[in-house]
């Protein structure tokens, strides 16, 4: 796969629009690099600056490799693309639209067939080479619209939310499907979601962005692990969020006393002061933001208890249950139980921390 750099690039469009600010971004030669962020942060806008839909603002400059891309158009820079709609043409066939890229590059009727059915094969449509468009569901279209970007073996491949509009169940299924896919044939890809959990599964790296900006990259384990940000912990999905205090080397919520060094992940210098964003400085005073994830807080017997609060709703989702409590913090906190755990709506309940699991941020 192709290494992809985008160096010193910004892009603001010609309203006036801010879409992104300065960034520096390498894809690795046969990385599926995810960027992962809410709506309308510039998701989109990087893939359209690196397909060539869109160029740079003076200054940027995009390689593929050694080639310098930055002022090449689309038809020259052989990238693949799949999006959320799947612009196949509707009247040809599967196996024609496959091969149409193909025709357009020449290659010779021999070649391509082989290609064509290659790629149908690949993508376990083969059975519907005859079909036309308009006659397939919205799963196998996607299948077809990976097939037709691979089939021109694509320097990079750009997927832009390509299961959005698919149902929950299809979308795990062609999603590990694209996961080893891109592993098998080593080809470098990015690709854009707002689902924290399809992030996960599919990226060697994660970005995630906020507002036009960078707000953290890394593997999904360091993501989930170690954001680097409130925004970054609460978009990833650790949505349970208290207000603590620092005090010496400890993290205070009301009676609790937790000492940092059993703090799994604990930001407590000023990312700006001392220049690393990564960096652990676990003294001084101040106010916290703990956020966790329902593991963070577990159900214990009365005397264990750190904490104590009230059941006001339970979801029962099969491998465990998920409580709605209130009265540990300003708004409700969820935690899981065992499902067969005897509980009800009201009950009082105590309450352990798991230090390992909470991600702490010092604010000054
Ligand atoms: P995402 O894909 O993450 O949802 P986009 O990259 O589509 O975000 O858009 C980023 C920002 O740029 C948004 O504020 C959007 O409204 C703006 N934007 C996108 N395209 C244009 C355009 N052609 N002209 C003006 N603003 C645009
Ligand atoms: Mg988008």
């Amino acid at each position: 796969g192709t290494r992809i750099e985008l160096a010193r690039c910004t892009k603001t469009f010609p309203d006036g629009t801010r879409a992104l600010l300065p960034f520096d971004l390498t894809i690795n030669g046969g990385e599926t690099l995810v960027l992962l962020g809410p709506s309308g942060c510039g998701k989109t806008t990087i893939l359209r600056l690196i397909a060539g839909l869109e160029f740079p603002d003076a200054g940027g400059k995009i390689t593929f490799g050694e080639d310098d891309v930055t002022r090449q158009s689309i038809e020259k820079r052989r990238v693949g693309m799949v999006f959320q709609s799947y612009a196949l043409f509707p009247n040809m066939t599967v196996a024609e639209n496959v091969a149409y890229g193909l025709k357009v590059q020449k290659v010779e009727r021999r070649e391509r067939d082989e290609r064509v059915r290659a790629m149908l094969e690949m993508m376990h449509i083969d059975m519907l080479a005859d079909r036309r468009i308009d006659q397939l569901s919205g799963g196998q279209r996607q299948r077809v619209a990976l097939a037709r970007a691979i089939a021109l073996r694509p320097r990079v491949l750009l997927l832009d939310e390509p299961l959005t509009a698919l149902d929950a169940k299809l979308r795990v299924k062609l999603r590990t499907e694209i996961n080893s896919l891109l592993r098998k044939l080593g080809i470098t890809a990015i690709y854009v979601t707002h689902d924290q959990e399809e992030a996960m599964a599919l990226g060697d790296r994660i970005v995630v962005m906020q507002k036009g900006a960078i707000a953290q990259i890394g593997t999904p384990r360091e993501i989930y692990r170690a954001p680097l940000s409130p925004f970054v912990a609460d978009f990833v999905g650790a949505s349970n969020r208290l207000d603590g205090r620092i005090e010496q080397n400890s993290l205070v919520l009301g009676d609790v006393k937790i000492s940092l060094d059993q703090i799994g992940h604990a930001m407590t210098g000023d990312p700006i002061k001392n220049g690393d964003s990564n960096s652990n400085s676990r003294s001084g005073q101040g106010l916290a933001d703990i956020y966790f994830r329902a593991d963070g807080l577990a159900i214990c017997a009365p005397d264990q208890g750190q904490i104590r609060g009230r059941v006001e709703a339970i979801s029962y989702l099969g491998e465990k249950s998920r409580l709605t409590v209130s009265g540990i913090g300003e708004s409700v906190i969820t935690l899981d139980v065992d499902p067969d755990f005897q509980i009800a709506i009201g009950d009082d309940i105590h309450c352990r921390f798991n230090p390992e699991r909470l991600t702490v941020f010092g604010r000054y």
